[in-house]
């Protein structure tokens, strides 16, 4: 029997935020962090973003310091969406005691968050590059943290932030609880955990390097020259919403976008060049469907939590099969279905085969004869072969292509 809130969560100021926010029961990940981390334990958390992760450590890092002043929850974030995300669910659930939360981020100016800190926090998101320039000035202590939370620790490590860690570490009491999260468990994150942590319990939100059920993914085989024009055809579809277009590099982002423009379509761009406030605006005119379409390299790849995400393109494929699940992972959050579309040009099949590989189930192809590239379906096709199909029935709503009349068929197909 899985546990109710007014089981798990034993304060009643959380409790009331919680319902507050309309959740209706833990998830999985919660059924089992929680528990744990309430006891004291040290928690290794298996879990994407859209498992329910961050409640999972922000309940119980707060629970245990209600009475408690000063700061003693140190969260600790690759990216400066996520530390932000990560800040805000907090607050939603601190909203009813008396506790602070505040984030610390690199990119913005210092001074504001100087004068934050001074005036104090009770728990603290931060990145981890401009949290150590707050502490080699002298604006924080972490001598009374009792709770470090490394979130999406694959991600730190995978960006270089491990020395910054390790140097942080030195400065938090070795007394205290940790929790690290990641979404996967490569080698250097199960050592790290190793290294930092006391008798961790493991707790996995899913089996490792799973996608969400409900996202329908489709592998489009495609001349790289084409990949605007195939977008273009897919963004027809009324169905296609709300859609997050993740593409390899910054200028590939920046093309795009003015492709996507000058047809007319209702568009913003997101990736590193960009500064906060930019990046602030294209991620708010998205999450209020003021545009239809957020183009983006990897900086939103995680910690982006808009409900109603409705496609996920991968215009260029992911070069790390374990960024592919974090990708698609931003759409079907928090049980919405949602499908996953990803442009394959030929010099692509080796990491599609990564892909299905970390999948363990090949993905379905498509291949709409004036996109696609030449030779690349049949030959290509995965272990356990998925029949090359014009798969109308994924422009088309539910519909398979033999459920179409030969003119709709063509007219879907521009053939002839
Ligand atoms: P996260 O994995 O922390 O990024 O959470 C993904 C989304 O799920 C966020 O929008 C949360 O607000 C939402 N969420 C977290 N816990 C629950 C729950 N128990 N029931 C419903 N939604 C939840």
């Amino acid at each position: 029997m899985p546990l109710r809130f007014e089981e798990l969560v034993k304060s009643a100021p959380i409790r009331r935020a919680i319902a507050e926010q309309g959740w209706q029961v833990p998830t999985p990940i919660q059924q089992k962090a929680i528990p744990a981390a309430e006891e004291g334990r040290d928690v290794v958390g298996i879990a994407q973003t859209g498992t329910g992760k961050t409640a999972a450590f922000v309940i119980p890092s707060i629970s245990k310091h209600l009475d408690r002043e000063g700061l003693h929850t140190l969260i600790l974030c690759p990216t400066r969406e996520l530390a932000e995300q990560v800040c805000e669910d907090a607050k939603a659930l601190l909203k009813h005691t008396e506790l602070f939360v505040g984030v610390v981020v690199g990119g913005v100016p210092m001074g504001p968050q100087v004068r934050d800190l001074r005036a104090g926090f009770d728990v603290l998101v931060a990145t981890p590059g401009r949290l150590l320039d707050h502490m080699e000035r002298g604006n924080v202590k972490l001598n009374g943290v009792e709770t470090l939370v490394l979130d999406e620790a694959d991600r730190m490590l995978d960006m270089g932030f491990r020395p910054q860690i390790d140097a942080i570490l030195q400065y938090v009491p070795k007394q205290r609880q940790t929790m690290l999260f990641s979404a996967t468990m490569p080698n250097g994150v199960h050592a790290m955990a190793l290294r930092i942590m006391a008798d961790p319990i493991w707790v996995e939100a899913a089996p490792q390097s799973t996608v969400a059920a409900n996202v329908e993914q489709l592998v489009y085989s495609v001349r790289k020259e084409k990949k605007p024009a195939l977008l273009l055809e897919l963004l027809k579809e009324s169905h296609w919403e709300q859609v997050l277009v993740f593409t390899a590099t910054k200028i590939g982002a920046d093309v795009l976008e003015a492709r996507l423009s000058s047809a007319g379509v209702k568009v913003e761009v997101m990736h590193g060049d960009r500064d906060m406030r930019q990046r602030h605006k294209a991620l708010n005119r998205f999450a209020e469907g003021k545009v239809r379409v957020l183009v983006a390299t990897d900086v939103a790849q995680r910690g982006l939590d808009i409900e109603g995400i409705s496609h996920v393109v991968n215009y260029d494929v992911p070069r790390q099969p374990e960024d592919y699940v974090h990708r698609i992972g931003r759409t079907a959050r928090a049980g919405a279905s949602g499908t996953a579309v990803t442009f394959m040009s030929a010099g692509d099949i080796a990491l599609l085969k990564d892909i299905e590989r970390l999948l363990g189930y090949p993905v379905e192809r498509i291949s709409l004869p004036e996109f696609d590239y030449e030779g690349g379906t049949v030959a290509d096709q995965p272990a356990k072969p998925v029949a090359k199909s014009n798969r109308a029935g994924s422009r088309m709503g539910t519909r398979k292509a033999h459920e179409l009349s030969p003119e709709e068929l063509k007219e879907l197909l521009k053939v002839g």
